[in-house]
């Protein structure tokens, strides 16, 4: 041991022993802590360095990090020696401060010496200011980002795990009860290592305020407010503890604006760093009300806006984060009235619109110009949507609304027009799928699982009616005569009989004439008339081009400016060609629809419409949704979705066929009333087009489309017309997005169809089912298509059963649905793919046939399908939700399926293995599955039983199976605005621990390898397939299961660990993260972006 480490060994002796009472030992602590501290002192890299690496960082660095290691190696040793004396004298005393240094960080925070444990209790119990002030000091240095490495990790783990924040705030507190100067001598050093902390002590908000440290924090702000030098790390804290929206209110109250707007006033106009703390604490206390008010009295405003008006001044390396907090409290201005009208008074929309035109080109300025376009669409008067009615154009006559526990509730819900206590203003927020929250449901207001739950069951009378869906218990014979029977898919014994096999057409075409629908359509969509899929190549995703997102933004902005540049033509009207053939209004589900259609794209290709001078639109065909088209300018065109029937909103999913193109032309599309906050279109997803002309050629494909893609906010907002849902008027503030892309057509005068995703009609599922019907099949295998049910509009459900003929009564059972969220046709392709892989008679399908009945309902929402919505059915419903207690004559398809589940249990008594309900997901890349995990519930009751084994085994079989499969992406919370999806209720209810949503990306994928391609027809049906390979091993032999397993065990451990950690909850993860990533600056928070294309 070199004497330095035994000196150094001896005081931390010392120390450990004065701690132990520290009252008792201030002096000897102050020259330990002294002595200690010399050792550490951060030798600063001023004026004094070494004349050869003056301009030479990386060499310094460089050799820095070589005397880090501890070893002056010979490349070390070479350069010096090409150093001149000075330098030379300077580095080998540099080598010596660092070794040092080094050496004196490893003995405090050496789990025997427990030095750091001794210093944080000196602070705890010694009652000395100036002790404090040197212990603090200490530490500072101590976490010093100069002393690179895990050493420094190590100090602000443990002083996390000692709680040192906290202490020094609680002793700070304490000091001060005999006045606020008593503490003078150490504030500095104290909120120095406050403000290190805090960025990484994710509850000190809280904890701070449990302990009087926010009041304290302020009460010294305001004494200090004109002493520089502990001024920086008080807003630093400051800033932290606003973070905390209960400290919002607080600092408020206690004059917190005021104190910051006068400091704003006083600080030197050159003090950046300073202003940019000020600037970004404003922005978090503006998030409460009251300070905007505040804000607006205190006259602060005028100053903030104009460091905006004057941004080029700031110091460059602040720039981006003083006017990132800027535009942070303009924006929560401008949530209010009050605010707003402040904001415009004080030219503010002129400041923001100028700061937009000047802003520099630069990539770190994204997020400022996304920020500065947000504010200013807040601050403009809000354009409507120029369409008759936020109402969508499709209306339907729901039945009586009896038979459901729910009623009362219900049918005012879904009645336009009527008002209901809009209590669930969630439903406004962003819904998706399973992932985001959605609704509360109303059903689970106030009920306590353990005592309450009660599920609606069929009576056993009504159930026994079901015996004619389980033709495999009964010889295999499909009953006659049941109320199923009578208005079930017609069976097309012709078409058997005939010598030429009917073409795709002509199926498709015959199985839509029996497809009802509550509009008449038009025409068949060429695409599905010839069953089209994607390109037999990948498709890269898009590269996103954030100068077209910058551009868009700016584009918004001068739009709203310059208005009369532009057409605003109407050049499809939906309303109006409803109405001007007498549909408009309610259509009952009697009424007759059966006239024939067809297609005749094929003659209209390359003729041009000269009576127009623009492209000509059209949607009324099944799954398509255009409302209304406007011309922009010669090749921009504003496009409005249509909403979902009976709704005012859940725009998104678009299928429409567009013509009359010219040659070699860009043209612009920008549908204008999307709903949610982002999409995939700022992350790689295109469009799909098909073109007619390409198909006459033979290259007929859907194909990804599009250039300038971007997705971001606009200026029209969601305001309700006088006859809307008054749950709506809760979104006066809310605006639409716009998804804008670039298309040129293949062909001029081509017929092309533009959709969200690649179409799947309920009729192309038809045809697909009457293509299988009629096939011969072998002797031992059971096939069957029924009818379930019929939907609200007459059309029939089919329900398919697949086995082989033997044991039928001993098999298990695979319930699978999908197509519940009509807008996600991508689950209907992973079904074709299943379907494919059943009902094609191989080895492999056979073995899973002979160990599973499969029963199968692929599209349990038709009627959302056919009339092309997104979210609902004909009552503006998401069934997804209505799985806990669906009503039989309002949701028809789901209290059919669910009879099934209870037939199952109560009469044939056959166990279910696996029940899956397939979706497609928007927000999301992959395939990947949601499952039910006790440990993991929000309901207490359900952790006092710990997790079946299998609660996994389907995506980890899943993960080695699928290559569009990630486990990554899977989780297993139960939560309780879940309880009435499929997952959840059938999970519940019926105890099938193997109950899962899969979901697949309407985009691409970013693993395996398909990473940054789109997700065809072809790999989503392929992931079907695959979906089926995964069941196989359920009937493998426990070493087959095993060994299928360990293939992916690897991915399986990080998995385990990523749930582990979130079930840890926030903290763990704010370790996880930060402990990556230490000489970040402190501040790493994003949560003031506003986000109007997304993260950039
Ligand atoms: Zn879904």
């Amino acid at each position: 041991m070199t004497t330095v480490e035994s000196s150094l060994s001896l005081s931390l002796d010392r120390l450990a022993q004065a701690a132990a009472r520290p009252a008792e030992n201030v002096e000897a602590l102050k020259t330990i802590v002294a002595r200690v501290h010399s050792r550490l002192k951060v030798q600063e890299n001023g004026g004094n360095g070494p004349t050869c690496l003056k301009n030479a960082r990386e060499k310094k660095n460089l050799v820095d990090m070589l005397f880090y290691k501890g070893k002056c190696n010979k490349i070390c040793q070479d350069y010096i020696a090409t150093c001149n004396q000075k330098d030379q004298l300077f580095i080998l005393k540099r080598n010596s401060d660092v070794h040092t240094r080094m050496d004196t960080l490893s003995c405090l925070v050496s789990s025997e010496k427990m030095a750091l444990d001794y210093l944080v209790r000196v602070i705890e119990h010694c009652r000395d200011p100036p002790l404090v002030g040197s212990v603090c000091a200490l530490l500072h240095d101590a976490l010093s980002p100069s002393n690179k490495g895990d050493l420094r990790n190590t100090v602000i783990q443990t002083c996390l795990s000692l709680n040192a924040a906290e202490v020094i705030l609680r002793t700070l507190k304490a000091l001060s009860a005999e006045g606020l100067a008593v503490i003078d001598p150490c504030i500095h050093p104290a909120y120095q290592v406050l403000a290190k902390l805090a960025s990484k002590d994710p509850k000190l908000a809280v904890k701070a305020r449990l302990v009087g440290g926010v009041k304290l924090t302020h009460q010294l702000l305001q004494a200090h407010m004109k002493n520089c030098v502990p001024l920086l790390p008080l807003l630093m804290v400051t800033k932290y503890l606003a973070k905390n929206s209960t400290n919002q209110v607080m600092l408020g109250k206690d004059g917190c604006v005021a104190t910051l707007v006068s400091i704003l006033s006083s600080v030197p106009k050159t003090h950046w760093a300073k202003i940019k703390f000020i600037m970004e604490t404003l922005a978090l206390l503006t998030k409460a009300k009251s300070n905007v008010i505040r804000l607006v009295r205190e006259t602060g405003l005028q100053r903030v806006l104009s460091i905006l008006d004057a941004w080029e001044k700031i110091e460059r390396r602040h720039q981006v984060k003083v006017i990132k907090g800027i535009l942070g409290t303009l924006s929560h201005m401008c949530d209010s009235k009050h605010g707003r009208k402040a904001v415009v008074a004080l030219n503010g929309v002129e400041i923001t619109q100028r700061f937009i035109q000047s802003c520099p080109a630069d990539k770190k300025f994204d997020n400022n110009l996304a920020n500065a376009t947000n504010v200013f669409l807040k601050c403009i008067s809000k354009g409507e949507l120029p369409v008759s009615s936020s109402w969508g154009a499709f209306t339907f006559q729901v039945p009586n609304r009896e038979g459901s526990e729910t009623s009362s509730d219900r049918s005012r819900e879904a009645t336009p027009g009527v008002d209901v206590d809009s209590s669930d203003e969630e439903a406004e927020e962003e819904i998706e799928d399973e992932e985001e929250d959605f609704e509360l449901s109303q059903d689970f207001k106030g009920i306590d699982l353990a005592s309450d739950y009660c599920p609606q069951k069929p009576r056993m009378e009504e159930l026994v009616k079901l015996a004619h869906l389980f033709p495999e218990l009964f010889n295999f014979r499909i009953a006659s005569g049941t109320r199923f029977k009578e208005v079930a898919v017609p069976i097309r014994r012709g078409a058997l009989n005939d010598v030429i096999p009917e073409s795709h057409n002509e199926r498709y075409i015959r199985a839509s004439d029996c497809t009802r629908s509550i509009i008449n359509f038009v025409k068949v969509a060429y695409p599905d008339m010839v069953g089209a899929r994607g390109p037999s190549h990948l498709e890269e995703l898009y590269e996103k081009d954030r100068r077209v997102c910058r551009n868009k933004a700016i584009a918004t902005v001068e739009r709203v400016l310059h208005p009369e540049v532009y057409m605003e033509r109407v050049v499809y009207d939906l309303d109006y060609l409803l109405e001007s053939e007498h549909s408009r209004h309610l259509i009952t589900p009697s009424s007759n629809t059966s006239r024939s259609l067809g297609n005749w794209d094929e003659k209209r290709v390359g003729k041009r419409d000269a009576s127009v001078t623009h492209l000509n639109f059209e949607s009324r065909f099944e799954s398509g949704n255009l409302r209304r088209v406007i011309q922009a300018s010669n090749t921009e065109y504003d496009l409005i979705l249509n909403a979902d029937v009976n709704s005012s909103h859940h725009h998104q999913w678009f299928y429409f066929e567009v013509s009359n193109m010219e040659p070699h032309t860009p043209y612009v599309f920008n549908i204008i009333n999307n709903e949610k906050p982002n999409s995939e279109f700022n992350y790689g997803m295109k469009p799909v087009m098909f073109s007619v002309c390409e198909a006459m050629k033979g290259r007929g494909a859907w194909v990804r489309t599009g250039v300038d893609i971007c997705y971001h906010k606009n200026h029209y907002s969601r305001i309700p017309k006088s006859h809307d849902n008054v749950r709506f008027k809760k979104s006066v503030n809310k605006c639409y997005y716009t998804a804008t892309f670039t298309v040129t057509f293949p062909h001029a005068y081509d017929v092309c169809y533009l959709a969200y995703h690649y179409p799947y009609t309920y009729t192309q599922l038809q045809a697909y089912l009457n293509k299988h019907d009629s096939i011969e099949r072998a002797s031992d295998i059971f096939y069957s298509n029924q009818s379930l049910c019929h939907t609200l509009n007459g059309n029939p459900v089919p329900l398919l059963t697949v086995t082989t003929k033997e044991n039928v009564k001993e098999k298990e059972v695979i319930f699978l649905t999908a197509r519940v969220h009509p807008g996600e046709s991508n689950a209907s392709w992973v079904m074709e793919g299943i379907l494919d892989f059943l009902l094609t008679d191989t080895a492999a399908s056979r073995l899973l046939l002979q160990n599973f009945i499969f029963k199968i309902v692929p599209m349990l929402n038709p009627e959302g399908v056919i009339h092309g919505n997104q979210r609902c059915g004909l009552t503006d419903e998401d069934l997804n939700r209505r799985w806990r207690a669906p009503s039989p004559s309002l949701h028809p398809t789901i209290y059919g399926a669910k009879s099934l589940l209870e037939y199952l249990r109560s009469i044939s008594k056959q166990k279910v293995r696996v029940f899956c309900d397939l979706h497609g997901h928007s927000r999301q890349k992959n395939v990947f599955m949601y499952g039910c995990s006790r440990m993991q519930s929000w309901w207490l009751g359900d952790k006092e039983f710990l997790d079946h084994p299998d609660f996994m085994l389907l995506p980890r079989l899943a993960q080695s199976c699928m290559a569009t499969f990630s486990l990554r992406d899977c989780h297993f919370q139960i939560e309780r605005t879940r309880e009435s999806t499929a997952r959840v209720a059938v999970w519940r209810q019926f105890e099938i621990p193997m109950s899962y949503t899969m979901e697949a990306s309407t985009c691409g994928c970013d693993q395996g390898p398909y990473k940054n391609y789109h997700l065809s027809p072809k790999q989503l049906q392929e992931s079907g397939e695959g979906f089926c390979v995964s069941l196989s091993y359920l009937i493998s032999t426990p070493e087959a299961l095993n060994s299928r397993l360990r293939l992916n065990s690897d991915r399986l451990e990080c998995h385990m660990r990523v749930v582990a950690e979130r079930s840890l909850g926030d903290f763990t993860q704010e370790v996880a993260f930060w402990s990556g990533d230490l000489d970040d600056d402190l501040d790493t928070d994003d949560d003031l972006d506003l986000d109007l294309y997304g993260p950039v």
